[in-house]
């Protein structure tokens, strides 16, 4: 019987905590375990409603923020079972079916037919055992079983992308700096324990591939490295959780000229969230030169002619979506008890309102499902409740984490004022039902957190 090693005390508040966050996501039906009634299956989660609504909203502020709220970007979605070419020309074919040891110490990764003795070359570490490491998920295409039917999982969005580089370019007129951003589902053989939903077998991944001309390289990387960073504090993650980690030089691929990670502080460390990687104009070319087609901006008025240079953000919604509920977590402690409560960002929470009859009778139902069609049609994500005392009714809704509740009591059936109470303060204000829908977009236009 193998002993469990003691944890420090760091360690061990660290596990709770991810403990207490999955029991909160099971209970209140954010993250379940997939196969459950199987016993499950490695790495591998389900989303349930309240998780993907909160995805979708993570989607929708990335897709807000690099695609359409800009003029340079535009959207793809890409198959996932490609040409097996593609892997090859990318070099995940080659690059991820090599024997592995990973050392437990530095934690760094190295071929064991590269590795002299037992020693680890980094630390001198403890070496695991070899194994083939199979990154890419295999699968067959068409009826007959044989190596010419093998293809495989993306292990990434961003090659879609780059086969496309000129279809998009030729159908959306575009010349650089231009963007092609696209958000899907990944596939990767993940080995090592997970951490919940930070790495998983499968899982969204939102990239974007930046074209520019290669002496704009430089500056569209610095710009992108800020932008990415403001994303995420704008969405209400509290700064000092984050920072931008810096490849050191030998961690660079060999064509890169510059990569840098926005990271979090997770309850087990600091962890990568997201990276924005200079990647030159490796991928075109070897493209171009593998397939025949010559993967270049061309302006044939002038005759300018170029392989563009690529910086790529490239981020993982479930990460994402995993980040915010964490900072969002808290326990306050009041005067009876404790209060468990997620402060997400108004645009991130996955109800915005929820509409509260008072008591269940003397027609205050009526005027409140009155309330809650007028909410939907002005497409807030809302929740009707009239069962239970009202305070239990708030608590529910703080660790939703729904950041207004509007209660029709006895007085609005006169007065049409409902009470809107607020998540994070618990202030209560009393609002005019014809001023509520733009009472709360201003609400969420000023919302910072507290
Ligand atoms: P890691 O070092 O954590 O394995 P990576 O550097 O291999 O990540 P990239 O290939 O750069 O990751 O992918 C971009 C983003 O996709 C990551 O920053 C992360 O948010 C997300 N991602 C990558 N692998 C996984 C995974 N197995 N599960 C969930 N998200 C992932």
């Amino acid at each position: 019987m193998s002993k469990k090693p003691k944890l420090s005390p760091e360690e061990k508040a660290a596990q709770e905590f991810m403990e207490k966050i999955v029991s909160l996501c099971k209970r209140k039906g954010f993250v379940f375990q997939a196969s459950e009634i199987y016993g499950g299956i490695g790495n591998t989660y389900d989303y349930g409603p309240l998780g993907v609504e909160l995805k979708r909203n993570v989607k929708e502020a990335w897709w807000s923020r690099v695609v359409t709220g800009r003029g340079d970007v535009v959207g793809l979605d890409s198959a996932i079972i490609q040409n097996p070419k593609v892997w090859e020309t990318s070099g995940h074919v080659g690059g991820f079916s090599d024997p592995m040891v990973d050392c437990k110490e530095c934690k760094n990764r190295f071929r064991a037919d590269h590795l002299e003795g037992d020693l680890c070359p980094k630390c001198g570490g403890e070496l695991t055992e070899a194994r083939e490491f199979n990154l890419m998920f295999k699968t067959q295409v068409g009826a007959v079983e044989g190596t010419s039917s093998v293809a495989y999982l993306r292990p990434e969005t961003a090659q879609g992308i780059f086969l496309n580089y000129l279809n998009v370019q030729n159908s959306a007129r575009l010349k650089p700096p231009f963007g092609i951003a696209q958000i899907g589902k990944s596939f990767r053989n993940e080995i090592t324990p997970g951490n919940f939903v930070f790495r998983t077998r499968e899982f969204e991944q939102a990239e974007m591939e930046f074209f520019v001309p290669p002496d704009e390289e430089q500056q569209w990387y610095e710009y992108w490295k800020q932008a990415r960073f403001d994303w995420y504090v704008e969405l209400g993650i509290r700064p000092e959780n984050l920072r931008m980690r810096v490849h050191e030089e030998d961690e660079l691929a060999h064509y890169s000229t510059g990569c840098a990670d926005v990271e979090y502080l997770y309850p087990f460390g600091w962890g990568e969230l997201e990276g924005i990687a200079c990647r030159t104009d490796f991928d075109l070319k070897r493209h171009s030169e593998a397939s025949g087609s010559k993967l270049m901006y061309f302006d044939p008025q002038t005759k300018e002619k170029y392989t563009p240079y690529v910086i790529e953000p490239a981020g993982g919604i479930d990460r994402m979506a995993l980040t915010f509920l964490i900072d969002a977590y808290e326990e306050e402690q009041l005067e009876k008890d404790t209060r468990i409560v997620l402060k997400f960002h108004p645009e991130i929470a996955p109800i915005t309102c929820a509409v509260f009859p008072l008591v269940k009778k003397d027609g205050m139902p009526e005027k409140a499902h009155q309330v809650e069609a007028l909410l939907r049609a002005a497409r807030f994500a809302t929740f009707y409740d009239e069962k239970g005392a009202i305070g239990r009714r708030y608590r529910r809704q703080d660790e939703d984490g729904t950041p207004f509740c509007i209660t029709v009591d006895g007085d609005t059936l006169q007065d049409d004022v409902v009470t809107v109470r607020h998540r994070d303060s618990m202030s209560q204000e009393r609002v005019k039902i014809d001023e509520l829908v733009s009472y709360l977009y201003k609400s969420i236009g000023e919302w910072k957190r507290v």
